[in-house]
């Protein structure tokens, strides 16, 4: 059966024939079925200028596969991360969901596992402070590690610890010589943007305390599988996990996932609580062994329900696509809301350009008077939107759309409405 599923994908994608398939990026073996290929695509936070728009701009393959022996879900690194990380645009604190959860997880992890003043925390890919400050306002130690230093810049002036540095067993190393062994070491939305996953884990392993707790968030394969999520696939993320998978990567370097949290943060997402294979003091809860049996039963551990996504997602391309056009056709006005990352896999993907959206808003002001890459839709601030008085708002970050509408709700006072293009799209009054 996983043999005729093989040579399906190997008749779509001639690259899979003409080239040796390269390895996975957790257990090494070759890659040979494609998960979905959503065609050649700019680095999705590389917003241009208004002079950049006659350049050339680079492009690279969406291509995802999936690996058969451990189920994987995975971008080859087409681009290397020092291209995309040194000045990133994404800054966690433009959202306030985002500022509530990390609120909510701090009081959490203190009352759950006693975390004081004489407790230490790390948090790698620290971003621009917003979690780590609430630790600080409770007199908790903290370190940040964060590879952009733009980012990493405005942490240290909310006076959060924060070093520029990437990740991985090196670090983990130089970080125990100088002392530093975390109580809690988290990582939100990182694991996903891991070239080597493998150093990566291996690093959180040296680093942590033997009786620590390690937390770490990422959006949810199952979800991104049920509901259409192809759009949270960017050259960013370079591996989409299940708690499956994510069991036997962290279990290869000695550490046991005891607990995981469905949220519903990035249109669903795990938290996952690892500890050290040999800390006895944390038992493994119902809820992991749940979870565990419903991505079973999902068949998240059998080929062939990985291999019927790629249809799914060109079904909801050409209903997204027949809906904007026939609004087009009736001579509607429509503007974006936001421009974050995954706005800019489904624009380029589906080709919505100016030629549908007159141009998108975004709060971050590092964006205003920028173009979306590839796609060149100008970005401004959200008070565009009042004066131009749109028939339609297509809300880019969907995730984010309840938090959206609320802010927006006057748009319906000249008879406004929101359109939400994930998992299908659908029109909001
Ligand atoms: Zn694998």
């Amino acid at each position: 059966m996983s043999v005729d599923i093989r040579s399906g994908a190997e008749s779509r994608t001639s690259a899979d024939t003409a080239v040796k398939p390269n390895p996975c990026r957790f257990c090494g073996q070759p890659l040979r079925l494609t998960f979905v290929d959503l065609g050649m695509s700019p680095l999705c936070e590389s917003f241009l200028r208004a002079d950049q728009l006659n350049e050339m701009e680079a492009f690279y393959p969406l291509h995802t596969y999936v690996c058969e022996h451990c189920y994987l879900v995975q971008l080859m690194e087409y681009v290397r991360p020092g291209e995309i990380f040194t000045e990133y645009a994404y800054f966690s604190s433009y959202s306030e969901t985002w500022l509530e959860h990390a609120r909510r997880y701090t009081e959490e992890m203190i009352a759950r596992f006693g975390i004081t003043k004489q407790s230490f925390v790390v948090e790698l890919a620290s971003n621009d402070g917003y979690l780590l400050k609430n630790f600080v306002a409770r007199g908790v130690p903290v370190l940040g590690i964060e590879p952009a230093a733009n980012v990493a810049e405005i942490a240290r002036q909310k006076g959060v610890t924060t070093r520029v540095e990437f990740f991985g067993r090196e670090l983990a190393n130089r970080l125990v010589t100088e002392g530093v062994r975390p109580d809690l070491l988290l990582g939100n939305n990182v694991l996903a943007q891991v070239p080597d996953l493998n150093d990566f884990v291996a690093g959180m392993r040296v680093l942590l305390k033997p009786q620590g707790v390690i937390t770490i968030e990422f959006p949810h394969l199952l979800r991104l599988m049920n509901e259409n999520q192809f759009d949270t696939i960017y050259h960013e993320h370079f591996s989409y996990f299940s708690f499956v998978t994510a069991e036997a990567i962290f279990g290869a370097h000695g550490l046991v996932l005891f607990d995981v949290e469905e949220l519903p943060t990035h249109g669903g997402s795990l938290r996952i609580y690892g500890r050290h294979r040999e800390d006895s003091s944390k038992p493994i809860t119902e809820r992991a062994i749940a979870l565990r049996a419903l991505e079973v039963e999902a068949g998240l551990t059998h080929i062939e329900t990985y291999s019927r996504f790629a249809d799914q997602v060109k079904q909801t391309k050409w209903k997204l696509l027949d809906f904007l056009i026939r609004l087009k056709r009736e001579g509607r006005s429509i503007v974006g809301y936001g421009a974050p990352g995954k706005g800019n896999t489904l624009l380029n993907y589906c080709g919505i350009r100016t030629d549908f959206l007159e141009f998108t808003v975004d709060k971050n002001p590092y964006k205003h008077g920028r173009f979306t890459p590839g796609t060149h839709i100008p970005i401004f601030e959200p008070e565009r939107i009042m004066q131009r008085k749109p028939d339609y708002v297509f809300i880019l970050p969907w995730n984010f759309k309840d938090e959206i509408i609320r802010q927006m709700a006057s748009i319906r006072s000249w008879g406004g409405r929101f359109i939400v293009p994930i998992p299908e799209v659908q029109v909001i009054d």
